[in-house]
């Protein structure tokens, strides 16, 4: 298989997939605490984190690092970049589909 990804393919791997449900299907610990989405830094092991749901990226208040849904994989499954994409496309199958088209990114995203 060829190890590159389309910029349309990883964009939509880093924003269709929910930082939440990724973590929950990684069996990674987390929780919701007082209406808020946290989950135990894979960095520092600390739950000072939270989840922006515009961004769809986990954020950890003491490492101060943003983490995407790729970041994740390959940290908690210890995998490599191009594992960790074929992982994602692998558990979520429909963000591959339909790709391959070079209209534009995600405009209609945040409208
Ligand atoms: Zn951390």
């Amino acid at each position: 298989m060829a190890k590159y990804f389309t910029r349309r393919q990883l964009f939509r791997l880093r924003n269709e997939i929910p930082v939440d449900d990724l973590l929950r299907r990684l069996d990674w610990p987390c929780k919701v605490r007082e209406g808020r989405f946290c989950f135990v830094c894979p960095c520092c092991q600390e739950s000072l984190t939270a989840v922006n749901d515009r961004t769809n990226l986990g954020r950890c208040f003491r490492c101060e690092r943003n983490f995407n849904p790729i970041d994740l994989v390959m940290m908690i499954r210890e995998l490599d970049f191009v594992d960790a994409v074929y992982f994602l496309m692998g558990t979520w199958p429909a963000t591959v589909v339909g790709d391959g088209d070079s209209g534009p990114p995600e405009a209609a995203q945040n409208a």
